[in-house]
């Protein structure tokens, strides 16, 4: 049984369903770029309307300062009602007469769209003045969009405080496969974390050494935690300030048996660019003109031996410049390994946060691993171990 109240404990039947979504997609030339987030919401959507209830969804795009035709979601009704195969109604405001009048003149089933939330300040302030014009307008409250929920906004948090409140079928999907990687994990758990720098990932390193049984560090991160063991790291990405930090990170680690590996050797360049001239050499064999841009081939067969081991992967952040072949070969030979284990039925993996959406499209596995989030934010403070806001309105008393 669910922690949070879900969509089977919900009767929407001929109700007003003010229905939280995530549809900040990218644009272009005034079209949809990548719809992902749109497809993400469909199953909620169609839930609620075939089951009778009037489908009113609330979403924020981009960060506006007020009302502006830029930020306006008038544009996404066209991608959003092509992807639903139904009509959608758009409104242009989300609270008021205008709301009223519309959601009075819908029909049981019959989907609408109202503006940009954050075009009132009182969504971000989380003005009880404003969660309350908005409750106005509906009868229950669906939270479907787990991306925004570090966020404790009107549209995100106050609602569930005002109506009764539920998770969408895309929250919950998320709240499970984050359930099952850290908070109730099949054991050994390994994580791995890469990325650009450590400075930008401190309270989700210290959260993840008191959680999983192996940390695997990689990217520009790995460099920070080579040099405060000492290793000449040339010119490679490193924050050496924060090499008292990361002894610290290793020093907690030890204390809550969590082991640390860090890559034992590396593509190396001159050049911060697509096929340049590039070595492989051991971690301390970086010349001091030199940058580690990518785990070297002993590293990966180290790491795809230790998933041979685990039960539970957490990924966020790639293991070099992936963005530079060939420095994704790490990246991409780890992300396959992991596919194939979790097609074997051997892992349960869960990746997300930053780039790691895009470096798993890149490795072609974004559809093979058991959960990759979309989510930036909320996923990684889910990773710090913080509770977020927006979840925690939805949990069963
Ligand atoms: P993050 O958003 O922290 O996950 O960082 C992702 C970025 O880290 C990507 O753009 C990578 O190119 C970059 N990155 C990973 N490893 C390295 C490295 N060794 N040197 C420079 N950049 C790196």
């Amino acid at each position: 049984m669910s922690a949070f109240r879900t969509l089977d404990d919900a009767d929407v039947a001929g109700k007003r369903v003010l229905v939280r979504v995530d549809l900040n997609v990218p644009m272009e030339d005034g079209q949809v770029s990548d719809t992902t987030r749109i497809d993400r919401v469909l199953p909620t959507i169609r839930e609620i309307a075939d089951k009778g209830g009037k489908v009113i969804l609330l979403a924020h795009f981009g960060r506006p300062k007020g009302r502006d035709d830029k930020n306006s979601l008038k544009q996404v009704v066209p991608a959003l009602a092509h992807a639903l195969g139904r009509p959608v109604t758009f409104v242009e405001d989300c609270i008021g007469d205008d709301v009223a009048k519309a959601v009075t003149a819908a029909k049981n089933g019959d989907v609408l769209l109202l503006e940009n939330t954050r075009f009132h300040a009182g969504d971000e302030k989380n003005d009880p003045d404003f969660v309350r014009a908005i409750a106005a307008n509906g009868d229950l409250y669906v939270n479907d969009a787990f991306s925004a929920a570090h966020r404790a906004h009107a549209s995100t948090e106050g609602l569930a405080h005002v109506l009764p409140a539920y998770a969408g079928r895309t929250m919950q999907a998320e709240l499970e496969a984050l359930s099952a990687g850290l908070d109730n994990p099949a054991r050994p758990v390994m994580a791995i974390v890469g990325g650009a720098k450590v400075s930008t990932k401190l309270d989700l390193l210290g959260n993840l050494v008191k959680k999983v049984d192996i940390l695997v560090i990689g990217g520009g991160m790995a460099n920070t935690f080579l040099a405060a063991r000492g290793v000449n790291v040339g010119k490679s990405l490193c924050e050496h300030d924060l090499a008292g930090t990361a002894r610290e990170i290793e020093e907690k680690a030890k204390a809550a048996g969590c082991e640390i590996l860090l890559p034992v050797d590396a593509l190396v360049a001159r050049e911060f660019k697509a096929h340049p001239g590039y070595r492989v050499v051991p971690v301390d064999g970086v010349e001091a003109d030199e940058m580690i841009l990518d785990a070297g081939p002993l590293s990966i067969a180290e790491v795809v031996l230790r998933l041979g081991k685990v039960k539970t992967l957490v990924w966020n952040g790639p293991f070099g410049a992936f963005e530079l072949p060939p420095f994704d070969t790490a990246t991409v030979a780890v992300a396959k390994a992991v596919a194939k284990r979790v097609a074997a039925g051997e892992l349960v993996a869960v990746a997300g946060g930053g780039d790691t959406v895009s470096a798993m499209n890149h490795a072609g596995v974004a559809d093979e691993l058991t959960y990759v989030s979309t989510a930036g934010g909320a996923f990684l403070e889910w990773m710090e171990g913080k509770p977020l806001p927006g979840v925690e309105a939805l949990r069963k008393a």
